[in-house]
């Protein structure tokens, strides 16, 4: 029945339900990579959770999926507390929703703004610490909060620079990812050596990157894409777009597809142009990220418990119906 017509215990029963089916799948897909359901399904069913959550505010729960950022640390792995969270991100999956989101934010400022649009990079999440200028410690996303320390791991990965251009001490994130080519060749490779395939590019990095063995993670030819960093005054740049320059020349693998854009109509065709050209890629991507380009005013707009404000993710719609469904096998 429709949402409007559920008491409160009706609604507080979905959403245990609810709940309870996405932290099953959350669980298979961060801690185990190896999801159970298509991303197109977890996100419908958030979805489903956010919207009896927004009807009934009384009924959110601090451990909802909603309020955390997902992911745990595995065991075996030296803990991490980020010096700054690292935060989820909030999504639409249409355009009218993405011109919602316009609105609301040019509602909240005053001033006039521009986005810097990227690629939605479907791999892992990174921080790369850096101490006058050399690397010292990389980690994962984890919770947000508590990462998981894969330094070793992570100095397998020829993308990443171990001595910066400038002899900063910046901590720097991004996406570390399989190339399509790697992941094909791996998964052949597994098939004949009668182990289980990955479902997918991100499930692969994400498993290679959570190796006790660092051997492991140098011989699955992984790389990144770094997009941000969490003191931009040590590079004294105001904007996204310059920021992502100056990571360039520090040695960062920086995606050269971002684009300033200063209108809703320039982002639509942002968003048609790579849409279509998602395929011949060498890397997957599952949407086109909008941020607020100017830094100054995303510090103005913050971060909600989970998701920063000032930017959103426009979700493609799914390829074509997958039906690769696995049981939880431990990676460690
Ligand atoms: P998310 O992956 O949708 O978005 C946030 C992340 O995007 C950031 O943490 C960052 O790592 C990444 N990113 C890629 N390119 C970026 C760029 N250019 N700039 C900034 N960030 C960029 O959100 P999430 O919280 O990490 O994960 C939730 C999503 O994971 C769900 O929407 C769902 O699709 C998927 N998921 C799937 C299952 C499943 O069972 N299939 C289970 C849980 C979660």
């Amino acid at each position: 029945k429709p949402i409007e017509q559920y008491s409160k215990q009706e609604a507080s029963a979905a959403a245990l339900k609810l709940r309870t089916t996405l932290e099953r799948w959350s669980q298979a897909y961060y801690t185990a990579d190896k999801p159970m359901v298509e991303d197109h399904v977890y996100d419908e069913k958030y979805r489903d959770l956010q919207t009896l959550e927004h009807a009934f505010p009384e009924i959110i729960t601090s451990d909802s999926p909603t309020q955390q950022v997902g992911g745990q640390v595995l065991p075996g792995f030296t803990k991490v507390t980020h010096a700054q969270p690292m935060l989820s991100m909030g999504d639409v999956f249409s355009f009218e929703e993405l011109a919602d989101f316009d609105q609301r934010l040019r509602k909240n400022v005053t001033t006039d703004f521009d986005y810097n649009v990227e690629l939605k990079i479907d791999g892992l999440a990174i921080s790369l610490v850096y101490e006058n200028g050399i690397f010292v410690r990389g980690a994962t996303r984890g919770n947000g909060t508590i990462g998981e320390d894969i330094t070793q791991n992570l100095k397998t990965v020829k993308s990443i620079p171990r001595r910066l251009k400038e002899p900063l001490s910046i901590e720097v994130r991004g996406e570390c990812y399989m190339p399509k080519v790697s992941f094909a060749k791996l998964n052949q490779r597994r098939e004949a050596e009668g182990q289980d395939a990955f479902a997918n590019p991100r499930n692969a990095a994400a498993g290679s990157l959570r190796q006790l063995n660092p051997r492991v993670t140098a011989a699955r030819n992984l790389s990144t894409w770094i997009y941000t960093l969490t003191d931009y005054a040590q590079l004294n740049v105001s904007t996204q777009s310059q920021a992502l320059k100056r990571l360039a020349e520090l040695g960062f693998t920086v995606n050269p597809t971002a684009k300033v854009c200063h209108s809703m109509p320039d982002v639509q065709s942002y968003i048609e142009t790579y849409q279509a050209q998602r395929d011949q890629l060498d890397y997957d991507i599952d949407g086109i990220v909008l941020k607020v380009n100017s830094l100054a005013l995303q510090a103005q707009l913050g971060n909600t418990v989970k998701v920063p404000r000032w930017e959103i993710a426009y979700k493609f719609p799914p390829e074509e119906a997958q039906t690769v469904i696995h049981e939880i096998e431990w990676t460690v």
